[in-house]
């Protein structure tokens, strides 16, 4: 008999954190795995963000928060929103997370009903299904391909509306293709949504600030859509706060009052000491952590330049966030010492057991063509990575 329910046995396991686990079971047999599948910057969190962290602790900040957040981090928020976004949100339209990742499940636990549809441009980050699943909602992956540089149409857009259609996901810069969609992009996909007044769109900006460029855009920003936008953000990537898990929304003030409701009832307000550092975080200027983007652009030439003199992959151009997603369909058939390659999964598995190098499939990211590889890790593991990877694909 299965003790467990249906909902957590239909639930399938995050890819990204699976293979991040296999990776680190590997290494501690002895293997000398290098790590290249869980997007995580490998700074120390910046010095002026520990020492009000610390201060926080000498404080005394050891009571719960509000459940939707500090008062005067959810300012910090609103100011921030309005320096780097132009979008006015009141504090009354914030609520702070563990995370982006329970900022997404709350706003996906308040909206959807069993049967909705959740559009999902593709390639899209892993849990953005698996949580529509829980919410009992249905996925509806509109594809894109390297050849469109990971992007989709208006058109395709619109071709995937139905009556269920409830919410649209949406996340520039990209993960897992590092894909970031201009304004004048965003605008025509927009057009397409305002014709559609019942639709919702949540718009996951947790990579805004790893950005080699292109001005970064958000949704809300369009007046006719700000109504029906969530905007999403956190402090995990571009601060090096992974573990502080920080997250949160910009959302329409009846619906952050839902997910204050829901988190209420789940695990309450954020982490105390980590609510104090985002604070630091975000009331600086953004100049402060520029050296990491700075760093991650430098990588960012260089994996490139090793993956493309790799035959049979294909690569684009990502323009923020961290990760390459080549094309590596080109294996697809083909027996490597001795293993056949049927697809994505075979072929990230083929790179862990022969390269030991650890990668996550394109499929948990609705693109079987794929593969997705980290590159916030040291100049040195990604030289030796590619390295590897190539001499496995001889
Ligand atoms: N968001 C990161 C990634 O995609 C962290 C892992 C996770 O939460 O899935 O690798």
């Amino acid at each position: 008999m299965d003790l467990l329910s249906a909902r957590i046995n239909s639930l399938p396991v995050s890819a990204t954190l699976a293979m991040a686990a296999k990776a680190r079971e590997l290494k501690n047999s002895g293997i000398d795995v290098i790590g290249l599948s869980l997007g995580e910057p490998d700074f120390n969190t910046p010095e002026f963000i520990k020492d009000a962290a610390i201060q926080a602790v000498e404080d005394n900040w050891n009571s719960y928060s509000p459940v939707d957040g500090y008062a005067d981090l959810k300012e910090a928020i609103c100011n921030k929103f309005k320096r780097d976004n132009n979008v006015i949100y009141q504090p009354s339209q914030i609520v702070v997370s563990t995370g982006a990742k329970q900022s997404i499940a709350n706003v996906c636990m308040v909206l959807l009903n069993p049967g909705d549809e959740v559009l999902l441009p593709a390639p899209y980050w892993v849990s953005y299904s698996a949580i529509a699943t829980l919410a009992e909602a249905k996925s509806t992956v509109i594809p894109s391909s390297i050849e469109t540089d990971f992007k989709i149409t208006p058109e395709q857009l619109e071709a995937a509306i139905t009556p269920k259609t409830k919410l649209v996901i949406f996340n520039s810069p990209n993960n897992p293709s590092g894909t970031i969609y201009t304004e004048e992009e965003y605008r025509a996909l927009g057009n397409v949504l305002k014709k559609y007044p019942d639709i919702f769109i949540l718009s996951d900006e947790i990579y805004e600030h790893i950005n080699y460029g292109t001005p970064h855009f958000s949704i809300a920003a369009i007046p006719e859509l700000y109504d029906r936008t969530i905007t999403v953000n956190g402090v995990a990537k571009a601060f090096a706060m992974t573990g502080w898990r920080i997250g949160y929304i910009g959302a329409p003030e009846w619906l952050a009052k839902a997910c204050n409701k829901m988190q209420g009832q789940i695990t309450s307000g954020a982490n105390c000491i980590a609510q104090r550092a985002t604070i630091a975080a975000l009331d600086a200027p953004v100049s402060n952590i520029q050296y990491m983007i700075d760093e991650f652009a430098k990588r960012r030439e260089i994996i490139i330049g090793l993956l493309k003199a790799i035959p049979g992959i294909q690569i684009n151009q990502p323009q923020g966030a961290f990760y390459v997603f080549p094309d590596v369909s080109y294996y697809f058939g083909k027996t490597l010492k001795g293993k056949k390659i049927e697809n994505a999964s075979d072929f990230a598995l083929y790179l862990l057991e022969e390269a030991h190098v650890a990668t996550v499939t394109g499929d948990a990211f609705g693109n079987g063509d794929c593969i997705r590889i980290s590159y916030a890790a040291s100049e040195e593991n990604i030289r030796n990575a590619i390295d590897r990877i190539a001499k496995a694909l001889q």
